[in-house]
């Protein structure tokens, strides 16, 4: 009879036989910095704040001790100082601009990931500049060329385009390379749907957008393989260097389609509503918050992750490196 449970029985057997791996240098953790003095606690994600400059860099210090894969960061701009170009996005001395040169004097080997997009910036909170109540796609792409440039020039080891123009990839590329920044590689949110499971990050970066949604640039959940196929196509041909999956969970089946077609590292974003749900569900007590986080974190390098953007990341290490 065939027995798996053979390969089961013993936990040295279980250790030689199992194909996933999970280590801390798999995690991103993507960080909130704002123009406050004092870090703030961010309601709809237990344990994430809206750094100051100073708490960030201790969260950076973090993520160097427990040897993450890097970090990633968003500006949280007072309303004040949005306006419709979003130009605090690609202020040369813009928030994220700052906090990236900080971050990288004081740890240069930290890889640290830009978001390029304009939705914290703007005073209407949509990923480009609006026209007649739509999102012109070809003049938000000089903005966004704009960002990256000025993101690397900070010190960005990684421009992560998340604006969902089309186009974008290309037109970043050839500004980075225009600009002296050839060796700088794009991480594209290459597929990326429209989700409701975003909404504690609009709090946190609080860059809901004041009318509509964004349905009309970002994907549709219930459009076929082709369309998340056809975003990763013409992301791959512009010169994205590793595509990304966002949400993760819900889109699972997504993974393993794009690490079959395309020879470039995959990445997933674990978004702040899967972050949310888990923690909620921890602090009633109903779940086992360290295994479900290990096991949804798995369950993605499975599908073919090679790294994930999660807040649960400095935990996660933790735990991995407890054993
Ligand atoms: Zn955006």
């Amino acid at each position: 009879m065939e027995r798996p449970r053979r390969l089961r029985l013993r936990p040295s057997m279980r250790r030689l036989v199992r194909e996933i791996s999970l280590e801390p240098r798999h995690l991103v953790w993507p960080l909130f910095v704002h123009r406050g003095a004092d870090p703030e606690p961010i309601a709809s994600m237990p344990g994430q704040l809206r750094h100051s400059l100073d708490s960030l860099m201790t969260a950076a210090a973090e993520a160097v001790h427990l040897q993450l894969g890097g970090i990633m960061v968003f500006g949280v701009l007072p309303q004040e100082e949005k306006n419709a170009t979003g130009s605090g996005a690609y202020a040369e001395d813009g928030l994220v601009q700052e906090a990236i040169r900080r971050i990288k004097a004081e740890h240069p080997d930290l890889l640290v990931m830009a978001d390029t997009c304009l939705c914290e910036y703007t005073d209407h909170g949509h990923c480009g500049i609006v026209h007649e109540g739509t999102v012109d796609n070809d003049a938000t792409l000089e903005l966004l060329a704009k960002t990256a440039v000025s993101q690397a020039r900070a010190g960005a080891d990684v421009i992560a385009p998340s604006a969902m123009m089309d186009g974008q990839v290309a037109a970043i590329r050839a500004a980075l390379d225009d600009a002296g920044f050839a060796g700088t590689p794009v991480l594209s949110y290459a597929v990326k749907y429209a989700s409701a499971f975003y909404g504690p990050f609009r709090d946190a970066a609080d860059s809901a957008p004041a009318f509509g949604d964004r349905s009309s640039y970002q994907m549709d959940p219930a459009g076929g393989y082709w369309d998340a196929l056809r975003e990763a196509e013409i992301d791959d041909r512009e010169g994205a260097d590793m595509l990304m999956v966002k949400p993760a969970l819900p889109y699972l089946d997504v993974l393993p389609l794009l690490k079959q077609r395309f020879h470039k590292p995959l990445a997933a974003y674990h978004v702040s509503g899967e972050y949310a749900m888990v923690k909620a569900a921890a602090l009633n007590g109903w779940i086992d918050e360290r295994r479900v986080v290990l096991e949804s974190l798995v369950a993605l390098r499975r599908a073919g992750a090679q790294f994930v953007l999660t807040y649960f990341a400095p935990d996660a290490a933790r735990w991995l490196l407890e054993g």
